[in-house]
């Protein structure tokens, strides 16, 4: 394949670390002096911190800024943090509220272009080649997945079928008629789609790409979607506050980590309780600063992802972006039972290795008198009995809930982003 056929923007994708961080340092320094002369509540909140924007150093000084929140945009709804004049604003959108009150992010001409180039390099990086045919299977509307990987295709070049969410036989019936080469859809959507292709026994041979994300994306889902659809599955990372869908980045072919776009995000991994930094290689909680945002780039944001930092050395893909581990979860998803800590991806990964055991379960935390006791729904073909998944969830999770296995079919579908844990006052 030529260079131009790898690479959306090759100079900067395989920019030196040297030229990264100098870049990195440059615009972060930038950024501060920005938000400190365009936003009230900024400048409020770091000059209270001690930070003065003159004497700002950069890289150097990145912890001296204080960390924000998904907290501080509910402070400042609506548009409380936003660095530009309203009538600079041409797009917005809000995040699907999984922990509360939706965060509002506005974008000016800038930003969105600044975005496209984002999801653009995450096309390229799949394989989608200009004219390749892509369904976008994530809602059009204030969740930004729709419109994030509209705006990447065109960039990219694709042929668009804006599906939006939904209406999974039309899905399929116009995948097969338009030889769709990429799908892109909240990853848990997807089981939905193999499900309905069983029914209506279709299959499609030209599908070659997934590109899947919003939601913890375990392992073994991607293996399970990959033999079945025979497909490259990709596991492309965005939120809201970054400004959407594949802004941080996604992995490469080498599915060795998640490539982060370091000429547009900054990462830090820290301590979920301290907030201090931590080194490479130790999993903590991903903050992230937006370094070439206009109207609302977050500085230090905490997101409640957990990962770690896998690498910073050249890829085989040629990229490098440094690499990010797989999401393990959201601090606010860690469940505690007995004394025992995991996450709702745990349970995925047991359960989806007992063969026979298909997508959809449901982790029902029950409390009673104080003391929590979790039952797990799971579908399965027959044969694949509670006894079977309790003993798994035992060796992986190490206390034993009660498995429940129901016919498929049973547990509630969803378009957006799947409701794993359900939790009940008894
Ligand atoms: P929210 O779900 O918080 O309302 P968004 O709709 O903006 O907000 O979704 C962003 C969040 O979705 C991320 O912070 C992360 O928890 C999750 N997410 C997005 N992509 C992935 C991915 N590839 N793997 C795991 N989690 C993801
Ligand atoms: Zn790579």
């Amino acid at each position: 394949m030529a260079t131009e056929e790898l690479y959306f923007n090759p100079d900067k994708e395989t920019a030196s670390q040297d030229e990264l961080i100098s870049r990195q340092n440059e615009l972060l320094k930038d950024r501060v002096r920005y938000v400190m002369a365009n936003n009230a509540y900024m400048r409020d909140l770091y000059t209270k911190a001690g930070v003065v924007a003159e004497d700002f150093r950069g890289l150097e000084d990145v912890e001296k800024l204080p960390i924000i929140a998904k907290a501080n945009f509910r402070e400042t709804y609506p548009l409380g943090m936003c660095c530009v004049p309203k009538k600079q604003i041409r797009e917005m959108h809000m995040s699907s509220g999984s922990t509360g009150t939706p965060v509002v992010m506005p974008y000016t001409i800038y930003d969105l272009n600044q975005w496209a180039e984002c999801m653009a390099r995450c096309y390229r990086m799949a394989g989608a080649l200009p004219g390749d045919p892509v369904q976008i299977m994530p809602s059009f509307g204030l969740f930004n997945g729709g419109f994030g990987m509209y705006h990447g295709a065109r960039a990219a070049e694709l042929f668009v079928i804006p599906t939006g969410s939904g209406n999974t036989e039309r899905q399929i019936r116009l995948a097969r008629d338009f030889n769709t080469r990429v799908f892109t859809a909240v990853i848990s959507y997807t089981a939905r789609i193999i499900e309905v292709m069983e029914k209506m026994g279709v299959d499609l041979p030209n599908l070659k790409i997934g590109i899947f994300g919003a939601e913890t994306v375990t392992t073994a889902m991607c293996e399970k979607i990959h033999n079945r659809l025979g497909i490259d599955v990709f596991n492309i990372y965005g939120m809201t506050e970054t400004g959407g869908v594949g802004t941080l980045g996604m992995d490469c072919c080498d599915h060795s980590g998640i490539h982060v776009w370091e000429d547009h995000y900054y990462c830090e991994i820290v301590d979920p309780v301290t907030k201090k930094v931590l080194p490479d290689g130790q999993v903590g909680e991903l903050v992230v600063t937006s370094l070439t945002r206009e109207a609302l780039p977050v500085i230090r944001f905490k997101t409640g992802d957990l990962t770690r930092i896998l690498s910073r050395s050249k890829c085989a893909c040629g990229r490098t972006h440094l690499k990010l581990d797989l999401i393990s979860g959201r601090t606010d998803d860690m469940l505690i039972v007995k004394g025992v800590n995991f996450f709702p991806s745990q349970v995925e990964q047991a359960l989806l290795e007992i063969p026979g055991v298909h997508s959809e379960y449901q982790i029902i935390m029950e409390e009673k008198d104080g003391v929590t006791d979790v039952h797990i729904l799971v579908e399965a073909e027959e044969g694949v009995t509670g006894y079977v998944v309790e003993k798994r969830l035992k060796e992986r999770l190490g206390f034993s809930p009660k498995g429940d296995v129901l016919p498929v079919g049973s547990l509630p579908r969803v378009e957006g982003k799947a409701v794993r844990v359900v939790r009940k006052k008894l």
